[in-house]
């Protein structure tokens, strides 16, 4: 798929909701490191949770006596 300069200058920003075309380089760096962070955090979120969860199970056997 190719994307054309003008088509991504239309696209919102997801980390200040503003059109990509309207960053400042600097500004356009910032923000897709904001991205980026938080899908790496959501990620991990995610992980944590599912990981967490997955202790828990084997973890609770229940009768110690048996
Ligand atoms: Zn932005």
């Amino acid at each position: 798929m190719v994307i054309s300069n003008g088509q991504i200058a239309k696209v919102i920003c997801l980390a200040c909701h503003n059109p990509i075309g309207d960053h400042k380089k600097r500004e356009l760096w910032r923000c897709l490191f904001r991205i980026q962070g938080s899908i790496f955090n959501a990620k991990m979120e995610d992980k944590l949770e599912t990981e967490d969860k997955g202790e828990k199970k084997p973890g609770f056997r229940g009768n110690p006596r048996h």
